[in-house]
This record gives C-alpha cells, structure tokens and sequence, in this order.
C-alpha cells in the first residue's frame, strides 16, 4: 500500500522526521516505538541529559521559546509533545503550517482545569462541581455552595497532585488560599471514589478511532504508584469509550488521548484530560497488541491503527525516587524493566516495571513480589 500522497509534505512513510517538544520518558518511548517503522526523532527540551537525548538529537531550549520551536519545526515533517506545558502562545502559527498533533485546541484545554471542566460540561460528560475561585471571598463563596471537603487547585500547571489541597474545615480555607493563592483557582467537590481508572483512545487524521481497556489507578501523594489492566468494572468499558470519543471529535482529534475518571457508586466521574501518551498506558507496551507510543505515531501520521486488545491481564509500577536492581526485578515471572536514566530525586519518577500474567489471579500474586508495588 502507497501511503506517501497522505503526506502534505510529500515525504515518505520511510522519510517522516517527528518533532517532540520535550524529551522526557514519553518522548524516548515514543521514538522507541518509532524506530521501527522507520522514523526519526527530533526533542526540544531544555536539558540536554533528558532521557529523549538517549535516543535522539535534543535541540536545547525553553518550550516557551518561540524561535526554537520554529527551529524544530523546520528540522521535521510532524511535531507532537511529550508535556503539557506547551505554552501555546510560543507556537505562534507553526501549526498552520506544520501538522502539530494533537490538535492545538486540545492541548489548550488540557492545560486549564477550567476549560477541560467546561468541555466535559459541554459534551455531557459527568465531572464533580466546581466553581472558579480568585480571591479569598470568592473561595468562601464557593465552599458554601461545594461543601466540605473539597479540593482547591490552581487552573493551570498542576499535575501529579502538585498546585492542590485538600480543604476539610473552615479553619483551612486560608491557609490553603495562601499556599495556592495568586494565581487562577478551581475549586472541586471532593470525590469519595471506590476506585480510579483511564481510558486511553486513538484516533488518526482519517477519524478511525480504538481504545484500550480501560486501567485501574493507584495514586499516593497525587502520584500514580501502579495501574492494573484490564480494570475488573468491565461495565465501564463503554462508557468510557463513549465520553473519550466525544472529546475527539470534539477537536477533530489525531494521537492518543487520555481520561482519568474516578469510579462513584459504579459511575465515571471525570477528573481531567491528557492530550498525549499516558503513564497509566505504559502497561501496553509489553501488555498489549500494539502500545499507546506506537499507535500515537500511527495516529499523527494517518497509518492504520494497531489492536489495542490486551494480551492477558498487565500491571505497571512506578519507580519513584530509587530504582530497584534491575535482577531483582527481571527475577519475577512475566516482568520487564524500564530505566529512564534519570539522575535519582526524591519523587521523580525514575523507571517502571510492568508485569504480565494470564490470569488476574497470577498478575496479583506477582505484584506482590515487585519492589514498589503497593499492596492491594
Ligand atoms: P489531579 O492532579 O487532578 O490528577 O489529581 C491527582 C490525584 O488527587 C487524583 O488522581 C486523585 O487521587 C486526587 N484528587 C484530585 N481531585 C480530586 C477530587 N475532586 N476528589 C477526590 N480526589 C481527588
């Protein structure tokens, strides 16, 4: 099959080189899966020893720097990012004239808590009820109508539970305003949840969408500590896929896209978006058909998708902080190990491990042997 005239630039399948703002561990994966299909890679990051440099060039530089956008944006076909904090702003009109993937809207929306809410809102996708908070009256205000507890964040910038807190009696309001305050606040309903899950979708430039099973989640400290996959709820296979396919088409969608929801009284309550590959999706790289960083790079380039059906049941572990010995690890039956080469920080994450079993039963059992894992 001749794919070449689906190019706009009129390069080769073979010929495509993909631009990733920032090269952390998503990036290196991706390029990873890239390789194969005979893809090259470009990063933007601005430190030179992020882990995409082990697996391609790293233009130094800011992502707010418009002229090395331009930069990476002239040395490749296709530009896709690794983060969220692209400021959008920086990108000027490089998307007009550069295919940029996932959409521009998406990663716009994704970047403000307020936004994302008012999209679920609008596509009729349940979220917990929140208000917009500026000023100390106005979080007084909002706590009256929300109730307590609840979960003060700022708009924008907050990920892996930084730039939250959690609000349970009169007597934290303030000090919660303060340690959050002077920038743009959401505040949340505070969800009891029995569990939380993701759905990872992709779509390509064709419209031709797949999801994978949705995963279950285990965060401490707002961190993701291990996903199982797939989640036991079968139930909310559908809906998930329901709510996700909205929110492609919502933006003429290409690439994978993530949901993370929590699970209330067997229902999907929908926490927030990722316009990218997904950690709660590193379980698919030896745990299904075709991983989310390969079918990503199928999605941005209009390819078919792969299958995104899971191979037996798959659980991942974080490696936060340390990473364990590798022997200690590879000792388990059905694991794999994943190093970044990241310099150890205390709560950076660091590598992971994924397990893969036939059975639910045996996946359990196994875990309980990985370092990391947390006990269920
Ligand atoms: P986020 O940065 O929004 O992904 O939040 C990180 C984690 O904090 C989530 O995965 C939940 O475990 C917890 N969390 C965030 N928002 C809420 C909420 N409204 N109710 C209960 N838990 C929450």
């Amino acid at each position: 099959m001749s794919t070449a005239t689906r190019y706009p630039t009129g390069a080769t399948q073979t010929a495509q080189k993909i631009g990733i703002v920032g090269a952390g561990q998503l990036g290196r994966m991706l390029a990873l899966a890239g390789y194969p299909l005979g893809l090259k890679f470009v990063f933007l990051d601005k430190s030179a020893d992020a882990p995409g440099g082990q697996v391609g060039a790293i233009i130094p530089g800011e992502f707010s720097d418009a002229q090395k956008l331009g930069e990476l944006a002239a040395a490749v076909d296709v530009l896709t990012y690794d983060v969220e904090n692209v400021p959008v702003e920086a990108l000027g009109d490089i998307p007009r004239h550069k295919l940029f993937l996932p959409p521009v809207a998406a990663l716009a929306t994704g970047q403000d808590r307020l936004a994302e809410k008012n999209l679920f809102r609008e596509l009729r996708i349940p979220t917990p009820k929140f208000r917009t908070v500026g000023s100390m009256p106005e979080l007084e205000q909002a706590i009256q109508e929300i109730g307590y507890p609840a979960v003060l964040k700022t708009r924008r910038l907050g990920y892996d539970g930084r730039g939250q807190r959690l609000i349970s009696s009169p007597a934290e309001l303030g000090s919660a305003f303060n340690a959050l305050g002077g920038v743009p606040l959401i505040l949340e309903e505070f969800i009891a949840f029995e569990r939380e899950v993701s759905v990872i979708g992709v779509r390509n430039r064709s419209g031709e969408t797949a999801f994978y099973p949705i995963a279950e989640n285990l965060h401490s400290d707002g961190i993701l500590r291990h996903t199982i996959a797939p989640c036991v709820d079968k139930q909310l296979q559908k809906p998930a896929e329901s709510y996700a396919r909205r929110v492609m088409h919502h933006f003429d969608y290409a690439g994978v896209l993530t949901i993370e929801f929590f699970v209330r009284q067997g229902r999907l309550i929908a926490n927030e978006t990722a316009p990218r590959v997904h950690n709660s999706g590193h379980w698919t790289i030896e745990g299904a058909v075709t991983s989310q960083f390969e079918n990503h790079l199928r999605g941005i380039l209009d390819l078919p998708l792969g299958d995104t059906s899971a191979l037996g049941y798959a659980a991942m572990v974080n490696f936060i902080g340390e990473l364990p010995p590798p022997a200690t690890v590879l000792a388990i039956a059905g694991a794999h190990y994943h190093d970044y080469g990241k310099q150890p920080r205390p709560g950076r994450k660091l590598g992971h491990a994924t397990l893969v079993c036939k059975t639910r039963k045996q996946l359990l059992a196994q875990l309980r042997k990985l370092p990391g894992a947390v006990r269920t």
